[in-house]
C-alpha cells in the first residue's frame, strides 16, 4: 500500500503519534499550521468521510473531543479549528480520511478560509429543498 498514512499506521513511516487505540491513531502534522496541529485517521484505510462506516466516524469525532483539550493545553492555545477536507476539489491531498485539529492563537496570522455571500431572494428555499429530497 503506497498510501503516506497507512504507513504511519504500520510504523512504516516516522511520525510523533499522540493517541493510538484499536481504531484511530492521532499524530503531529509534518507541516504545521501552528504548533500541536494534529491528524486524527482510521487505522483501516479510507478514502474520504463518505465510504467510512459509521461505527469509525462516530469513534473519531470522540477521540477528536478527547484529545482536543491535552493539545490545546499543550501549546497554550485557548481555540482551534477542527475541519475535513473532503475530495481534491476540497483541498483533500492525502486520500486517506483524516480530520485536522488545528490549535489558533490571537493574531497568529491566518485568516478564515471561507468568506460568506447572503442567498438571493428564494434561492435558500430552493436549495434547501433539493438537497431534502436527496437525503435517504
Ligand atoms: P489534506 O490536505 O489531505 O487534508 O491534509 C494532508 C495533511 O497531511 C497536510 O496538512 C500535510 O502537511 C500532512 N502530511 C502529508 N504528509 C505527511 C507525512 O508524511 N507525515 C505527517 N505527519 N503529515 C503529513
Ligand atoms: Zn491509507
Amino acid at each position: 500500500m503506497e498510501c503516506v498514512f497507512c504507513k504511519i499506521v504500520a510504523g512504516e513511516m516516522p511520525s510523533h503519534k499522540i493517541y493510538e487505540d484499536d481504531k484511530v491513531v492521532a499524530f503531529l502534522d509534518i507541516n504545521p499550521v501552528n504548533p500541536g496541529h494534529t491528524l486524527i485517521a482510521p487505522k483501516v484505510h479510507y478514502d474520504n468521510v463518505l465510504d467510512t462506516p459509521d461505527d469509525i466516524l462516530q469513534h473519531m469525532i470522540v477521540v477528536i473531543k478527547k484529545i482536543t483539550p491535552a493539545i490545546l493545553k499543550g501549546v497554550g492555545s485557548e481555540s482551534c479549528n477542527i475541519e475535513i477536507n473532503n475530495g481534491a476539489i476540497a483541498g483533500q491531498i492525502i486520500m486517506h480520511n483524516h480530520w485536522h485539529i488545528m490549535p489558533r492563537f490571537k493574531d497568529d496570522g491566518h485568516r478564515l478560509l471561507f468568506e460568506g455571500e447572503p442567498y438571493k431572494e428564494g434561492e435558500a428555499e430552493k436549495i434547501a429543498g433539493k438537497i431534502k429530497e436527496n437525503i435517504t
